[in-house]
């Protein structure tokens, strides 16, 4: 019963399948073999409480290079939305990655998909180098309102995301 209460003060739970990691990664790491950074979206339901990510997004054009940042074109974003909409689903994360460390930049801050409260943004260092066994070398922020961001930190990060195949909270 408390875990439940906990689980209600920090947010929901986020579940991502493996196919997601997957692809996600996948992705990430295609862009770093060209030194480019990857930016993956995800979608997904809200069911009973806990946020499960059903696919990821990756855009084969319509990606923005801008102030040494990625960002999808509005046709992009526009196109994505009603995908997402037509499938009863929601934008939940989005996920980039950086060529060195991984932190929020000051674009990343501004320039999100989308500004709503509780959306998540997950970056991944070096160019992917490292893919989801290693999450704990990953950073995670999410949304609160006015370009204002919280980071989970480790132990938060760990008791959120429910990463299909991975121990959780496996620091
Ligand atoms: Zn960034």
């Amino acid at each position: 019963m408390k875990s439940t209460m906990d689980t209600n003060m920090i947010g929901p739970i986020i579940r991502v399948p493996i196919s997601v990691q997957e692809k996600t990664i996948a992705h990430i790491r295609h862009c770093g073999t060209n030194h480019e950074e990857g930016l993956v979206a995800w979608s997904g339901i809200m069911r009973t409480g806990q946020l499960i990510v059903r696919n990821a997004i990756v855009p084969s054009n319509g990606v923005i290079k801008e102030y040494m940042s990625l960002r999808f074109s509005d046709e992009t974003i526009e196109q994505m939305a009603d995908d997402i909409l037509s499938k009863g689903e929601k934008l939940i994360a989005q996920v980039h990655s950086h060529p060195f460390e991984a932190f929020h930049s000051e674009t990343d801050n501004q320039f999100p998909l989308v500004h709503r409260k509780g959306f998540l943004s997950i970056v991944i260092p070096y160019f992917g180098k490292s893919g989801f066994e290693d999450f704990n070398e990953f950073r995670v922020y999410e949304y609160v309102q006015n370009n204002e961001w919280i980071e989970l930190d480790l132990r938060l990060a760990n008791k959120r995301f429910d990463l299909e195949g991975r121990k959780n909270g496996a620091a």
